[in-house]
């Protein structure tokens, strides 16, 4: 740490502090401090840079370097909250400064008009607690295009005749073209289809003193060493640090919102990497954790005040989850395509964003890309090998050897419908190592969802055919019992009785605790949905310094 960078002792009452500096937690960050606020970020994770980061795929991807550990933070699952939950691995998210923005996919779609108000487009739907959003694209398209420019976006304006209206082009052209996606865009014309450049959260072009993307191949999962890729980690907490009223406060646990008796957050509870425990006190309390542990922290911040966790006099916090569904196609091809060099993804498709339920038979939609994100370890333990291939000797090392450089894998994406029992709860009896109750996951998708996600990679299958492929098959299609996207569990709503936040993201309890995430989802999208989180967290920033100004926070 340089001398310039902000250091609060705990008892200073900050204005702020922000728990989680990942997608949103980092762009609060920077907003607020250059608004001119005090603000103390804490992160559970470790400060990691460009340097730190490896291509070791056993170190990053099965020794979870970069992300939340089973051991250390176990999980249960269960389907309906009638049976007993087991201990299961149910989630991945980013636990570093960064969050999970440093390893993601950086696929970076807009929501369109339609995700906003499709309660009221489709109707009621059975088994869902669809609803509408209480803001609409209109109101988020100003943050949309600030994403783009601040944090940095490759993609071509108009380029796909279904997106939404945007208000200024892409601040840089799209990542070149990849094999996969050459043969995706023919293969999609063919089918009359209207694939366009993948819209992604990486350089195309040097900006703000980071590289482009120099093509490194080990992208999804991994750390940018290069800070092409535009995590809140290259991209926002330099720029919140400059101000010198924002500190970042790596390993530093928060397991508890502390609320005094008329029921205001005081502050931030959390471990420091001795297990010594320290309350953050602050005007104001930011949860930025992500869709889990956002409603696992309300649920721990448990009092007399709020018996049931707090902001949670209702009882919405941790319902009402979405992951997002899809299936992945894979089609081997005579010539060498090479795609496990540089980023994962160059062309989509979002014909199929909104499907008409009368023609189809389900609710729902999606988009559809063409990737090839396999590292070699997960490539040769299976992930990307014809079903029946032998696993051992000659034929094995053939196949491995002949189709690393050959596959294709076609990925869909799309909606999920929130159901009141999907949820994050505090499991009663398995702990983590610092004896706080484990995140419990309770699931099950909706059966529109499963319909959907074979629907789409029915259609994998055709692209791949037009396309060329001399071999293919699907992932089967089964009920989700991992998470990557988490959203939905703390949702924004005008109604205190079936939302946890308004849309300025104040919980309708706690009138200086403020949350923004994937929790504050009131529906999916077509997956992709981190542009939409750090929208929504430009937004809130706004919203957030107008009623600190105006008096409206601490009054
Ligand atoms: C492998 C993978 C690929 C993905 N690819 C894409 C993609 O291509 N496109 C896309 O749009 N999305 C993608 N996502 C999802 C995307 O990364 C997330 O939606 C997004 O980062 C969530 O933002 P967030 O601000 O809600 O939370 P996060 O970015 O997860 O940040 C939360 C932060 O809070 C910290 N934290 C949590 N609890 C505590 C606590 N108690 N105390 C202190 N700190 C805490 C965490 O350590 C973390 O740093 C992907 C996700 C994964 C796992
Ligand atoms: S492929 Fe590009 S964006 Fe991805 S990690 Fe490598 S250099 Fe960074």
């Amino acid at each position: 740490m340089t001398d310039d960078k902000a250091r609060y002792q705990p008892s200073d009452e900050v204005d702020f502090v922000i728990i989680g500096s990942g997608a949103a937690g980092g762009i609060l960050a920077k907003e607020l401090s250059t608004n001119g606020f005090r603000v103390v970020v804490l992160e559970q994770g470790p400060y990691l840079t460009e340097s730190d980061f490896s291509h070791d795929e056993i170190k990053i991807l099965q020794e979870d370097l970069l992300t939340n550990h089973p051991k250390l933070q176990p999980n249960t699952f269960r389907k309906t909250p009638d049976e007993k939950a087991k201990p299961q691995r149910v989630l991945v998210y980013g636990r570093a400064v960064g969050g999970t923005s440093n390893h993601f996919t950086a696929n970076f779609w807009r929501f369109h008009e339609i995700d906003f108000v499709e309660r009221s487009k489709v109707g009621p739907i059975p088994g869902s607690t669809l609803v509408d959003w209480p803001i609409t694209y209109a109101d988020l398209e100003p943050y949309y295009t600030k994403v783009e420019w601040e944090v940095g976006v490759s993609g071509l304006e108009g380029a796909s005749p279904f997106d939404p209206p945007r208000s200024k082009p892409y601040p840089m052209p799209p990542l070149p073209t990849k094999s996969n996606g050459v043969l995706f865009e023919r293969a999609a014309r063919k089918l009359g289809l209207h694939p366009f450049p993948a819209p992604m959260a990486i350089l195309s072009q040097p900006r703000a003193g980071r590289s482009a993307c120099v093509n490194c191949g080990f992208c999804l999962g991994f750390g940018c060493e290069v800070k092409a890729k535009s995590s809140s980690l290259a991209s926002m907490i330099p720029l919140a640090e400059k101000t010198g009223r924002c500190e970042i406060r790596p390993n530093s646990y928060v397991h508890k919102i502390e609320i005094d008796s008329r029921g205001r957050a005081v502050g931030a509870v959390y471990f420091d990497s001795k297990k010594n425990v320290h309350l953050q006190k602050a005007k104001a309390v930011i949860v930025s954790a992500n869709g889990a542990e956002t409603p696992r922290l309300l649920l721990l911040s448990a009092s007399k005040k709020f018996p049931d966790g707090l902001a949670n006099s209702n009882g919405v916090v941790g319902r009402n989850l979405m992951l997002n569904s899809g299936g992945i196609s894979l089609g081997v091809f005579d010539e060498q395509l090479n795609d496990y060099k540089g980023f994962a993804v160059s062309r989509i498709l979002h014909d199929f964003y909104e499907l008409d339920p009368q023609k189809v038979g389900f609710y729902g939609g999606g988009g559809l890309d063409a990737r090839f994100d396999m590292t070699p370890v997960n490539f040769a333990a299976g992930a990307g090998l014809p079903p029946n291939t032998p696993r051992w000797g000659k034929k094995f090392k053939d196949a491995i050897a002949h189709n690393f450089t050959r596959t294709v894998e076609i990925f869909s994406h799309g909606t999920s419908l929130p159901k009141e029992d999907n949820s994050f709860s505090l499991d009663p009896d398995l702990k983590d190592a610092w004896g706080l109750p484990a995140l419990r996951m309770t699931y099950k998708d909706h059966p529109d969802d499963i319909k959907l996600a074979k629907w789409l990679n029915e259609y994998g299958l055709q692209i791949l055919d037009a396309a060329g492929a001399k071999q293919k098959w699907t992932y089967p299609i089964e009920e989700q019992q991992f998470a990557v996207h988490l959203l939905g569990t703390c949702r924004m709503g005008a109604d205190p009785k079936t939302s946890v936040i308004n849309s300025d993201h104040r919980t309708h309890d706690v009138k200086n605790l403020f949350l923004c995430d994937g929790s504050s989802f009131v529906t999916s999208g077509r997956g992709q949905p981190t542009l939409t989180i750090e929208a929504l967290a430009f937004r809130a920033a706004d919203r957030i310094t107008a009623l600190a100004k105006r008096g409206e926070i601490s009054a």
